[in-house]
């Protein structure tokens, strides 16, 4: 039994392993396919014979064949020998480099002593051995190595073995040969390096300095880092072991099978490393013109691809120094997933394809970063492809109108028919419907009839109040090269819908200005609500079109006036007139008064309004077209029961005796001690009739009224003056009633003789109280006439008895416009009788609410005879064209 180096125990007989295009080399681990009939016997044998925790204690000897003459299929001489897979599988290469994948260099060689050395069984472990192997026994070299087993697997059609080169052998002779060889041999450690023998000394130097410069090659073609610092360690005993080293670098390089046997053969240490040192240096030629390939391709790669080549690094050196800048990564990486997730429409897509490829090239930092940034986020943020589901149930979204709303029932029906049709048309596949604008004075219920259908139709709500919008920018957005640009007001409502069918309201649509500094406003809503330009609306930030054409726009006005005609067009109205004080009352009761109770966290017993009292804050306290101001009032009275109740717990809980107990009623007394003192009088009953005083009717955008027309003269010379904020056509109207007075002074008894001037030595005044709120129209005439005569004959107007109606110079009666909600205003305000124009009889039956009409007794008139008759109630004296006194009751 012999050792190689220290330690290893080397059997005298050992099975053999014929290779036949490789060779192993001491100090070498491989790993091998087995698949040769001739050498799967040994194997099984071995697994047989070894516990497999034994298996490093197997020793058997490696010997290269020679290749038979005769073969045609030589061997891959250029198969580097660490590859050696007896199947020629194989790694990819690099050019010049040797695949390192299965290099395994050993540490300083920590071998187990054959266990059967100790029991003396040794040398013929694997004895039981038959067949024959087809291996000529004459082909194979008499120089080999003995090899450990360092792991053994069966594999498909053999085995997988990684073996560990220990020490050269020589063959002696041949023991066994079948079913494979076993041969005696003899171990060939290499000899201990003489200090003084020069030669070797010599070549030991150029050996070093050669095998330098072949790892330092290597390196810059960046091998796996742990196989070059196994190197250059390895490197470092090549004083001691140079026999060691040359071993281990001829596996490194490309060499033919014959040059691989030849350093196998050469035993001798000086021959070894002359042949390796004219190995080596032709391998580094190799290397050279390889790195010089590598270095003019990359010298072609472009400026970018450099770049991009770089960040990659960087990025990798960061990440192996564990200072990889997560935020920074994780930044693009989830705006590029969120462009993703939110299915762009392709032309977006490349809009932001083109923004993201800028960002990436940008430092975080750079202002153009946050600005290219915030162009993504909004991309990312809007609804490009989300819709929320439509419920388009009929049934269900008249119980909804209903338990919102009271009353409205012609507004109701209109809503349900526009639901109906939308759902047709959704049906059809056509979600084209049109636009409504709820027309009507503030507090009527506009904006929540809107949110009622959208909960209805289950949609998203959004309001746009567009009162006091000047700007086209703040409906389009403004270009993204304005500092700190953003999307406009329908951009910035889909984005916090996060839906793209949700329900806008466009609150006060009339009051868009449409001559702002920056564009017009109301031009913009011209694209967005029309129906054939909606579907690519662009917005100036985002600067690429998005759909709107799910959206469904509802508008809100208090006035048709201002809404440019082209918008006005585009749009269906539904008006909504006042609601009258019987109607206030059901709103008050049924929906004010629970909501705020709700909202005032109390419950739903806890306060209780007796309905006279609630009348009492709907007459006493507002004056309003709408319900606005009531609900704040209610809402005042509830918090003041609200404080009450909780002062009355907290004085129980605190366990103090309480006077008196919480009482939920609050009835009419209660009302005039929690609000305070009545704000507005009932006008016109409280008012005492005074001769040249007459009661009006108004309207306006924030609905009807009743006003009064105070005549007045003083002596002058016949001139009229005006005053109450009048507009040219009320002043015409004025010029008018005053001459027809003038030349019917005579027939209405206010002079005595046809030729009488009535205003011969006096100056008359008009005026109508309330400066402050302009006044315009026509409707005002009869009123005037009705003053002017007041005044004249000293007689009285009731103050409950109101008029509307324009007239002609020879005393035609005109019809006027706003009929209901004059009449509900009236109403409101006391008023017992109106008068007015016979032709707008047909609006009182249509459009008046019948309780209001029970009320109030209607005269109809065509004639301003007819209105001063019906005025003085038949105390003015009227002379017929025939001079006859038609009525002197007076
Ligand atoms: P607008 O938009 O017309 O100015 P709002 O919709 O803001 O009016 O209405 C004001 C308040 O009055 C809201 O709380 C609303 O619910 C309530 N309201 C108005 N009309 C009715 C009604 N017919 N039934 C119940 N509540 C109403």
């Amino acid at each position: 039994m012999s050792r190689t180096g220290p330690s290893i125990p080397i059997p005298r007989t050992v099975p053999i392993l014929p290779l036949h295009d490789k060779v192993l080399l001491p100090g070498v681990v491989t790993r091998m396919q087995i698949t040769r009939r001739d050498s799967i016997p040994l194997f099984e044998q071995i697994l047989r014979t070894f516990d497999s925790r034994e298996l490093s204690k197997c020793i058997i000897g490696v010997f290269p064949v020679r290749p038979p003459p005769t073969s045609i299929t030589t061997p891959s001489t250029t198969a580097p020998i660490q590859q050696s897979s007896a199947d020629n599988r194989s790694d990819t290469k690099k050019p010049g480099v040797l695949p390192h994948g299965e290099l395994i260099i050993p540490g300083p060689s920590p071998l187990l002593p054959n266990p059967r050395s100790s029991n003396g069984k040794d040398e013929r472990a694997l004895v039981s051995l038959r067949a024959s192997s087809s291996v000529n026994p004459a082909h194979i070299h008499s120089t080999g190595c003995a090899a450990r087993l360092v792991r053994l697997e069966r594999a498909v059609g053999g085995f997988t073995v990684v073996l560990e080169g220990l020490v050269r052998l020589r063959l002696n002779k041949f023991t066994s040969q079948s079913p494979y060889f076993e041969a005696e041999v003899t171990p060939l450690p290499d000899k201990a390096v003489n200090k003084s023998d020069q030669e070797l000394q010599d070549q030991i130097v150029a050996l070093r300095s050669t095998s330098k410069e072949f790892v330092s090659l290597l390196q810059s073609l960046k091998l796996p880092a742990p196989v070059l610092t196994q190197l250059q360690k390895f490197l470092d005993n090549v004083t001691v072991m140079p026999g060691q080293v040359v071993d281990l670098l001829m596996s490194t390089i490309e060499s033919s099978l014959d040059e691989k046997v030849m350093i196998l053969e050469a035993v001798d240490l000086k021959d070894r490393i002359s042949k390796a040192i004219e190995l080596l240096t032709r391998q580094i030629h190799v290397l050279k013109i390889s790195q010089k390939v590598h270095d003019n391709v990359e010298g072609k790669l472009n400026k970018k691809q450099r770049e991009f080549y770089l960040r990659q690094q960087m990025a990798a050196i960061k990440e192996e120094l564990g200072e990889k800048d997560a935020g920074e990564d994780d930044e693009m990486t989830q705006i590029e997933s969120r462009l993703a997730a939110v299915n762009l429409p392709a032309d977006v897509q490349k809009a932001a394809d083109r923004e993201l490829k800028r960002l990436k090239k940008m430092q975080p930092s750079s202002s153009e970063y946050s600005v290219i940034r915030n162009y993504l986020d909004w991309l990312a943020d809007l609804p490009w492809a989300k819709s929320s589901e439509d419920i388009l149930d009929v049934e269900k979204a008249r119980k909804q109108l209903n338990d919102d709303h009271h009353g409205l029932e012609k507004v109701k029906r209109r809503i349900l028919e526009y639901l109906a049709v939308t759902k047709l048309q959704q049906l059809k596949g056509d979600v084209r419907g049109p636009i409504l604008c709820l027309v009507g004075p503030p507090g009527v219920g506009k904006t929540s009839l809107g949110r009622s259908i959208a909960s209805a139709m289950g949609r998203k709500f959004h309001r746009i109040s567009l009162g006091g919008v000047w700007d086209e920018s703040e409906i389009r957005g403004h270009r993204r090269t304005y500092v700190g640009a953003l999307p406009g007001l329908i951009i910035h409502g889909l984005k916090k819908c996060e839906v793209n069918n949700p329900v806008f309201l466009l609150d006060e649509i009339d009051k868009v200005g449409s001559r702002g500094h920056h564009g017009d406003p109301s031009a913009a809503f011209l694209e967005v609500l029309d129906p054939e330009q909606n579907n690519s609306f662009t917005d100036h930030y985002l600067n690429v079109p998005f759909d709107l054409s799910k959206i469904l726009f509802i508008a809100t006005a208090n006035s048709l006036d201002t809404i440019p005609a082209p918008l006005l067009d585009r749009m269906e109205t539904i008006t909504i007139p006042g609601y009258t004080y019987a109607e206030k009352l059901a709103i008050a009761t049924n929906h004010l008064l629970p909501k705020q109770i709700r909202q005032h966290g109390l419950g739903e017993t806890d306060v209780q309004v007796t309905q006279d009292a609630l009348l009492k804050v709907a007459t006493g306290y507002t004056r309003e077209s709408g319900v606005r101001h009531l609900e704040r009032e209610i809402g005042s009275l509830v918090r003041a029961k609200a404080v009450e109740y909780a002062e009355i717990q907290e004085k129980k809980e605190a366990g103090q005796s309480v006077l008196t107990e919480y009482q939920p009623l609050v009835s009419l007394d209660d009302v005039e001690e929690i609000l305070g003192q009545e704000k507005f009088v009932n006008e016109v009953t409280e008012r005492v009739a005074v001769p040249g005083v007459v009661t009006g009717m108004a309207y306006n955008g924030v609905g009807g009224g009743i006003l009064f027309i105070e005549v007045s003269q003083m002596p002058g010379k016949g001139n009229l003056q005006l005053t109450g904020s009048l507009g040219d056509v009320i002043k015409e109207s004025a010029q008018i009633a005053l001459s027809w007075v003038k030349s019917h002074g005579y027939e209405i008894g206010l002079t005595n003789s046809p030729g009488q001037n009535v205003m011969e030595k006096a100056d008359v005044h008009i005026h109508m109280p309330g400066g402050g709120t302009p006044k315009d129209g026509p409707s005002a005439g009869i009123a005037m006439v009705c003053a002017l005569v007041s005044m004249f004959s000293n007689r009285t107007v009731p103050s409950t008895t109101a008029m509307t109606g324009e007239f002609t110079l020879r005393g035609l009666v005109m019809p006027v416009g706003g009929i209901k909600e004059k009449v509900i205003a009236a109403h409101r305000a006391g008023v017992r009788k109106i008068i007015m124009p016979l032709r707008n009889q047909k609006d009182v039956t249509s459009d008046v609410p019948v309780n209001v009409r029970e009320d109030i007794e209607f005269f109809y008139a065509s004639t301003i005879g007819e209105v001063l008759r019906e005025a003085f109630e038949g105390r003015l004296m009227v002379r017929s064209s025939a001079s006859t006194v038609i009525d002197s009751r007076m």
